[in-house]
């Protein structure tokens, strides 16, 4: 179909690029010209795997053959078998399954609601992102999403990412939770603050409230551990996924403590599609690879290797102000809008993600090679340069 087409019959929320991909592998993707381009941010932070993992598209394809979708008034093999290594992975308790992340925020948000009468409040960060739903938008403590969706849900508080006086300043015995990113992806990648971990922690323990950690973007692998709060010597009463939890099949999750897990009983939640047996085996393909090749090992790795090249850049180049991140999470803050050189960059063929409009995001998938790293290095380097001798170009 043609670009014009498209544009008649689908509501336009979104910023496109004039390019129609209909073919991926691993990291590259080819448009409908036959063009080949790399992808450093495969599926918008839910291609960790990589396009079309041959994993994954086996386990969809076998489970397409048996059933496709199973009610969840019964029993089904590949949701029992996701939510098991999910557990085995990070905490004791259990798993629900939804079909995005901001579904997987919303479960959260009236899990902790529906715990305890007295305890409705939630805090979350500035420059946070935990979805568009009605919920999951108040939740997120960016303004500019809000604008005009009133009126929002009550019941949310907004706390600077790494402030820990002002968090401890804003906790009361009327919070249910605390709820952040370890990494606030789409808020310019800002890791947050061991102190600030394990000061929400002890808030927490404190005051009876829980701890949500929203690891849509930062779970999966992506900072080389499965989930980015293994990093910090601290567990979460509540932990949301989504993104590359599917290899790129639509799927959502949250996991509950086992001593939580009575709150939500049969009737007071649920959703058709979760769990449903095409998405939950991609889901367990995805985990199985991660570990079967290495994946967190490798993310680490290139991790630490695109880090270092990217450090290297910034000696060069004053406009590069700060490299953040964990693993494979990477921003590279500039002093300047960042699109012009994300733009050059597609020029080249190379698919990048500039956030918080200064934010150039990398995240590729944790397969991914040196060569590959390499040659988006070239490609970055250049587009700098033609930003700095030509100035902005739009
Ligand atoms: C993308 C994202 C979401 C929303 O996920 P959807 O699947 O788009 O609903 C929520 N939280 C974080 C941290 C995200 O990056």
């Amino acid at each position: 179909m043609d670009q014009k087409t498209f544009d008649k019959y689908v509501l336009n929320t979104y910023t496109r690029q004039p390019i129609t991909i209909v073919k991926g592998q691993g990291s590259a993707v080819w448009d409908d010209k036959g063009r080949e381009y790399l992808d450093f941010f495969p599926g918008f932070g839910a291609g960790n795997l990589g396009h079309c993992h041959p994993k994954v598209v086996e386990a969809v394809q076998k489970q397409l053959h048996e059933i496709i979708h199973v009610p969840n008034v019964y029993y089904n093999n590949a949701q029992g078998e996701l939510a098991k290594l999910i557990i085995e992975n990070t905490f004791d308790g259990q798993v629900f399954f939804c079909n995005s992340g901001a579904e997987a925020n919303e479960g959260a948000i009236k899990l902790v609601r529906k715990r305890n009468p007295n305890k409705k409040t939630i805090i979350t960060l500035k420059d946070s992102f935990h979805g568009r739903t009605i919920a999951a938008v108040t939740a997120t403590g960016q303004p500019v999403y809000h604008d005009g969706f009133d009126p929002l849900p009550g019941g949310f508080e907004y706390c600077e990412a790494n402030n820990v006086e002002m968090l401890k300043s804003m906790m009361n015995d009327g919070i249910a939770a605390l709820m952040f990113e370890p990494i606030l992806g789409e808020g310019g990648i800002v890791p947050i603050t061991p102190e600030f971990m394990m000061t929400a922690r002890h808030l927490c323990n404190d005051y009876d409230a829980l701890l949500i950690l929203d690891e849509v973007q930062t779970g999966i692998g992506r900072t080389g551990k499965l989930f980015a709060y293994q990093h910090f010597d601290v567990e979460p009463d509540v932990l949301t996924m989504a993104k590359s939890l599917g290899g790129g099949i639509p799927i959502g999750a949250f996991a509950v403590k086992r001593k939580y897990c009575d709150i939500l009983k049969p009737g007071s939640h649920g959703s058709t599609f979760g769990g449903n047996p095409v998405a939950c085996s991609a889901g367990v393909a995805v985990l199985k690879a991660i570990a079967d090749e290495n994946l967190l090992e490798n993310a680490t790795r290139m991790g630490d290797y695109l880090r270092a090249k990217l450090e290297i850049l910034k000696t060069k180049y004053t406009i590069i102000k700060e490299i953040r991140g964990i693993g494979l999470m990477l921003g590279m803050e500039l002093t300047i809008p960042g699109a012009d050189i994300m733009q050059h960059c597609l020029k080249k063929k190379v698919l990048l993600n500039c956030t918080h409009k200064t934010v150039l995001r990398l995240m590729p998938a944790i397969n991914v090679t040196k060569y590959k790293i390499d040659r988006v290095i070239r490609v970055l380097e250049d587009a700098i340069n033609t930003q700095l001798a030509w100035g902005p170009q739009s």
